[in-house]
């Protein structure tokens, strides 16, 4: 049998523009005209494959990305959203109602921490977060009201490696919707091939890699993508955050060079991490022996897609931590911004931005410490030459 793979299977769609384009037409309309008044009925109660009616509902270009991610995830079918976060809200509300439960890792982005810790439970839905590491720990927190276990594949921000195959197992025995977010790992890790009910992920980063736009999709079953777009009940239709056409037809044009991109960020990581560690410095890469959980992700990875672009390095202090982001900067190093998975380095301290949305003592609790630079790895050609200009940096500011 052929073996899953992701790039080969987004390869293998074939999509021509209207006039016989080598890109699918965008479609640039909010509304479908209809030869009669009973297809227009039809559609409505989504009985006509095929058909549009509105594009919040949903349009032919972001039908096209739906079918891509489908096919990168290994899932039915698939809904792009105008955000990772409307894909992530919806998700979980079309899984819990007033009353339900959550069991989510604690080290997950902020902006999902703090929607399941302070939005979520002024509609009734409470979660208990857990060290997702430890599944005796993760299986004490499931209540009678669990319905959704929840994680991301590789932790914002510190990196740690969810056991998807054991987290599908527990959610199967306790009969609970297992949510993966892969935004770090596109690729390198297919979760629904795992045992994972549902994958989600930020396009912001990774997959759309240009840093121009935000987008996110959910990937799961034919019944539950019908389900979050259902006129009367879906709640990425009624909650609305649909991804426009023109974004959904840029962001599967850079889908097709993903396969590249990773390879590049995982080469360039690989190298910096491997490097830096010999120097002594603290360094958090899954790809490194050192990491806890390395064993576990090598093998759960497509390898040749190799062990992503995220690092971290602790630096000590906060004031240490910034002056190297400056001064990496100003040398031209990447960027002092948030997000991942562009051409050009990025960095930041997340206790002081993306993760600062979770209260000091339970950074503290789950080892995010202040001196934590979180590095998404560019594209550089000449890694070595980075690593010795970054080097030269770090020994201006006396952390090597
Ligand atoms: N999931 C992860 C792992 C993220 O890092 C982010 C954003 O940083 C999100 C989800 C949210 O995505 P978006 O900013 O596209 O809404």
């Amino acid at each position: 049998m052929k073996n899953f793979n992701p790039a080969d299977n987004i390869q293998d769609l074939q999509y021509f523009g209207e006039f016989g384009g080598v890109n699918p037409s965008i479609s640039d309309s909010s509304t479908y005209t209809f030869l009669s008044a009973k297809t227009m009925f039809d559609t409505f109660e989504g009985n006509m494959e095929g058909c549009y009616l509105y594009s919040r509902h949903s349009s032919p270009s972001n039908l096209y990305l739906d079918k891509a991610l489908a096919a990168m995830e290994g899932t039915e079918s698939a809904n792009v959203s105008a955000s990772g976060m409307g894909a992530i809200t919806p998700t979980l509300l079309q899984l819990c109602g007033a009353g339900d439960h959550v069991v989510s890792s604690r080290t997950i982005y902020g902006g999902t921490y703090a929607f399941l810790k302070n939005f979520a439970p002024r509609l009734g839905i409470k979660t208990t977060f857990v060290d997702i590491i430890k599944l005796e720990i993760v299986e004490a927190a499931i209540t009678a009201e669990t319905k959704v276990l929840y994680c991301e594949t590789v932790s914002n921000p510190l990196l740690e490696v969810a056991d998807i195959e054991g987290l599908a197992k527990l959610a199967k025995r306790h009969n609970l919707t297992l949510v993966v977010d892969n935004t770090f790992s596109p690729l390198s890790v297919s979760p629904a091939k795992l045992g994972a009910d549902i994958v989600i992920h930020s396009l912001t980063k990774y997959i759309n890699g240009s840093s121009d736009t935000v987008g996110g999709v959910t990937c799961a079953s034919q019944e539950f993508i019908d389900s979050l777009k259902n006129v009367n009940s879906g709640a990425s239709m009624l909650l609305g955050p649909t991804m426009d056409s023109m974004r959904s037809a840029s962001v599967l044009k850079n889908l097709r060079t993903l396969h590249i991109r990773m390879k590049q960020h995982s080469f360039n990581a690989m190298y910096l991490a491997e490097r830096f560690e010999k120097d002594g410095l603290i360094t958090v890469y899954p790809g490194l022996e050192s990491h806890p959980s390395h064993k576990l992700y090598k093998a759960m990875i497509n390898a040749e897609y190799g062990f992503g672009g995220m690092m971290t390095l602790d630096v000590g202090t906060l004031a240490k931590a910034n002056a190297l982001m400056e001064l990496m900067q100003a040398k031209n190093l990447g960027y002092l911004a948030v997000s991942l998975g562009f051409y050009k380095t990025l960095f930041s301290a997340p206790g002081t931005s993306t993760s600062s949305e979770i209260p000091l003592e339970e950074q503290i609790e789950m080892g995010l410490t202040d001196g934590l630079i979180r590095f998404s790895i560019g594209l550089d050609n000449d890694i070595e030459r980075t690593y010795q200009m970054m080097k030269e940096c770090m020994k201006e500011l006396d952390i090597m």
